[in-house]
Parts: structure tokens; sequence; C-alpha cells
């Protein structure tokens, strides 16, 4: 499976800082300068260590703060041992926090590291610079913290509009590829059962002969408004096509999702919809298998569907099928 952007961050990261730093145990080594020798070993282990976590594990979240913690220790600890010729170091680590961290937690982290260096070059002496680097340091820390502060903001936008379907302001269907394939990719480690449906306005087509196109978007707008209201917060709701929807996670076993379809059908049968629309819709339901991909699990949910309209429609059917045979 692809790897996520986070997860290819870490692993650049982390290959990168593995790089640049243990050349630098040798050059210590060479001088003798055998406490930083030591501080660069730990710090490239711990580099690989964390590449070696995310490229087998897949975890990010545990990663990126660990990896912040670690830059920030073994900056601290280099200056504490040869004293302030290592600062440099402090301020791209600073923008690896903010990158890494939420803001909270990235201005948490940057302020207290600050506070502990000015303690460290305050009790160390001997550096006539220490105010300058105080603070650059605070100015770097401020700038990130504005800088990434838009930019997570930006991105929190950007990921909203391009996972929303913009009519009915469901999940479309780039949000419901990325989703299930984490969803099969945690299943196939899980043993609960979790169902996907599908879901299919019936003779739609017709309220748009009838009503026009205008009247026929507000009730897709209204139906898929009625649905979310069935769902509970992470059954989450998408748009697959034209009319058609699909909900998953639907974390039960068949026999309960059939009962959660039906009880929406009549729902929405019973709704009477803005300019007195009538309708129903179809449900088709599969329970993920060990082994199905998100195109075979689909699949056999689309097969359930098409059962369910071609032997009357405003009714339920579930696959059960192992893999479409
Ligand atoms: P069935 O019961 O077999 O599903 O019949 P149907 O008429 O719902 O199915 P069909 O696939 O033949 O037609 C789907 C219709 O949905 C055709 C299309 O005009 C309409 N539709 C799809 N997307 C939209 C949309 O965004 N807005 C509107 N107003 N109509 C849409
Ligand atoms: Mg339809
Ligand atoms: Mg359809």
């Amino acid at each position: 499976m692809q790897r996520s952007p986070e997860e290819k961050v870490l692993l650049l990261m982390s290959a990168l800082a593995f790089i640049c730093i243990s050349p630098f145990i040798f050059i210590r080594l060479a001088s003798a300068d055998w406490q930083i020798a030591i501080v660069d070993s730990v710090i490239s282990i711990v580099m690989l260590c964390f590449f070696g976590y995310v490229y087998i594990k897949r975890e990010v979240n545990k990663v990126r703060l660990a990896m912040s913690l670690s830059f920030i220790a073994a900056i601290l600890i280099d200056i504490l041992f040869k004293g302030p010729d290592l600062i440099y170091w402090l301020y791209p680590a600073i923008i690896v926090l903010y990158y890494l961290n939420s803001q909270k937690r990235a201005l948490f982290i940057s302020t207290s590291s600050i506070f502990t260096l000015a303690m460290l070059l305050v009790y160390k002496e001997g550096s006539e610079e220490i105010t300058t680097i105080i603070v650059t340091a605070v100015v770097t820390n401020l700038f990130s913290f504005i800088i990434f502060n838009s930019y997570h903001k930006i991105n929190q936008k950007l990921l909203g509009l391009a996972s929303t379907d913009e009519l009915t302001l469901t999940l479309n269907r780039r949000a419901l590829n990325g989703n299930l394939l984490a969803l099969v990719s945690e299943q196939s480690r899980l043993e609960s059962p979790v169902c996907l449906l599908l879901l299919d306005i019936d003779n739609f087509k017709n309220i748009n002969d009838k009503y026009g196109h205008i009247i026929g978007d507000e009730t897709l707008v209204a139906v898929a408004q009625e649905m979310l209201n069935q769902t509970r917060s992470y059954e989450l709701l998408y748009r697959y096509g034209g009319e058609e929807f699909l909900i998953a996670p639907f974390k039960q076993d068949l026999a309960s999702a059939k009962n959660f379809a039906e009880r929406l059908c009549t729902v929405i049968e019973q709704h009477t919809f803005p300019s007195d629309i009538k309708l129903t819709i179809s449900i088709g339901i599969a329970q993920y298998h060990q082994g199905d991909t998100v195109e075979q699990w689909i699949n056999r949910a689309d097969s359930a569907l098409y059962k369910a309209k071609t032997t009357g429609r405003n009714k339920v059917c579930v696959n059960d099928v192992k893999n479409n045979e």
C-alpha cells in the first residue's frame, strides 16, 4: 500500500538526519571529542530506529514527538558539553518542531528549550553573544509559530475542500479511496466485523424529469442530510456517484447492518422532501472479509444493490458471498 505523505516526510527526515549527523561521529573521534562523539552516535542510532519503526510499523504519531524531542535534547546536551558552538543546529530544529507537531505543543517545547538554553549559556558564561543567540532563537520561534499557524490552517482548509462533495457537503470519492484503503489495512489486523453500505435513490431520473435539475439538486442535498441524521459520527457518509451514497465503516455484523439499513429505508420513505417530494432508496450491504481488496468489497455491495434494484427497489439486500465467487 502507498505510503502517506507524513510517513514519507518522517522517513526522509530520519534518513537525512542520520546521513548528516553520522559523519560527525568520526570527525569528533578524530579530534578526541569523546562526549560529542557519544551524543552524535546516540542520535544517529535513534534516527535509524525511527526510520526502521516508521518503515515497518507505518506509525507516525509517536515518532513525530519522539523525533522532535531527540533533536532538541541532542542540541542542548551538545551545548552543555561544548558551549554555544553548536547553537546553529537549534534553528533548523525549531522549524522541524513546528512542522512535526501541533502549534501548541511546538510552542511549548520550543519556548522551554530556549529557556533551558538561556540558563545553560548563562551558567557556562564565556559567550559574549548570549543575548544575540537568545533573541534570534526567540525570533525564529515566533516566526515559525506565525508561519506554521497559517500553514496548518490553509492545509486544514484544503484538506476539507479536497475531501468534500460540493453539492451535498458529504465526503467525496477522493476521501473514500483514501479512507477505505486505511480501513482495509486496519481490518486485516482486526477480527471485529465491519460492513459497507451502498445506497441509491430509486427512480431519481423521474424526479429530475418532473421537477427539473435545480429541485433535483435540492432533493439530493436533503436526502444526504436525512442519511447523515441517521448515522453515528464515525459512520462516514460519502457521495459515491450521482445519486449514489456509501456508508462506511458500519462496525457491526451483517444482521445489524441490515436492521439499520431497513430502518433508514423506512425513514426516507416516510420523509417528505422539499416540494412535497416522496422517494425511496435501495441499499446493498457487504461485510469485509479477510483478504478483500477495496474494489472486491465495494463490488460485493454493488451486486447486492443490483439485486435490490432488480427485485423491486425500496429494499435492502446483503451479499455474504466470499470475494465475488
Ligand atoms: P434506479 O432506481 O435504477 O437507480 O433509477 P434512477 O433513475 O435513479 O437511476 P439512473 O442511474 O438511471 O439515473 C440517475 C439519475 O440521477 C440520472 C441523473 O440525471 C441524476 N443525477 C445524478 N447526479 C445528479 C445531480 O448531481 N443532480 C441532479 N439533479 N441529478 C443527478
Ligand atoms: Mg438511482
Ligand atoms: Mg444510480
